[in-house]
């Protein structure tokens, strides 16, 4: 479970998360959409600690993310939490394989050996058995996105955080990436996903948290939500999707 509680960040004295409450149970996967601007990518960030907080706090499984710790204890606490940017962040001299098993091996103490497998069965599970020895740069945006989802995995994290995962991409290679994600979520995963993708929010959320200027202004099921959504900023927003 992830709880957050009176969370609140400025960037100088421009307030960006504004007494933020909010909760992820296990399994769940929670969509988080709103205006661009809005936080969305900067509440995200502070889940795994890419960005810090002003105050309130942030507990994975009762562990407080924000708490005083030393690099490696901060490092161990961000691998247990996934997270897949918009634009991959591959490493571009290691092969997909290396990308995916480096961690495992550097931040777990994993053998090489072991890790390496690992990373073949995870790139089969994302549909690219036959690129663990091509480097990120010949592979598609999809592909690489695949690869970046794989090796976030590698550390079997209990969550994962997607931060639009399929905006920098050619219309065509969204579908796989989703496909990718909707399967996690179905295994049981524990996402929070910033998208515009209001087809696989509608298809995959439990929960949806609209944002608005730094707050959660309304937070529903996926159906209450595009059905039904009670503020105004949000039937806004969802007139200027159609
Ligand atoms: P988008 O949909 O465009 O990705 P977002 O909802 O993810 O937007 P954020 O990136 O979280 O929005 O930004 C929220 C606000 O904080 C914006 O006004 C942005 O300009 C500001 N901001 C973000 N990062 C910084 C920074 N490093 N320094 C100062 N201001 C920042
Ligand atoms: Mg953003």
């Amino acid at each position: 479970t992830i709880r957050l509680s009176q969370v609140c960040k400025s960037y100088g004295d421009y307030p960006v998360l504004k007494d933020i409450d909010a909760q992820v149970a296990r399994g769940e996967v929670v969509v988080i959409c709103g205006p661009s601007g809005s936080g969305k990518s900067t509440l995200i960030r502070t889940i795994n600690r890419l960005e810090e907080i002003n105050s309130g706090s942030i507990t994975l499984d009762g562990q407080n993310i924000h708490a005083a710790m030393r690099a490696k204890e901060l490092n161990a606490m961000r691998s247990r939490i996934g997270f897949v940017f918009q634009n991959f962040n591959l490493f571009p001299h290691l092969s997909v394989a290396e990308n995916v098993s480096m961690s495992p091996i550097r931040v777990k103490g994993v053998a090489p050996e072991v890790a390496h497998e690992k990373a073949l069965k995870l790139l089969d599970r994302v549909g690219l058995a036959d690129k663990a020895r091509a480097y990120p740069g010949q592979l598609s945006g999809g592909q690489q996105q695949r690869v970046a989802i794989a090796r976030a995995l590698a550390m079997e994290p209990p969550v994962m955080l997607f931060d639009e995962p399929t905006s920098a991409l050619d219309p065509e290679m969204v579908g796989e990436v989703l496909a990718v994600m909707k399967s996690l979520a179905s295994e049981g995963m524990t996402m929070l996903c910033v998208t515009h993708e209001m087809g696989f929010a509608r298809d995959v959320a439990d929960r949806i948290w609209f944002i608005d200027a730094g707050q959660i202004i309304e937070t529903a099921t996926p159906k209450e939500f595009f059905s039904n959504p009670r503020h105004p900023r949000a039937q806004r927003f969802l007139a200027d999707l159609r």
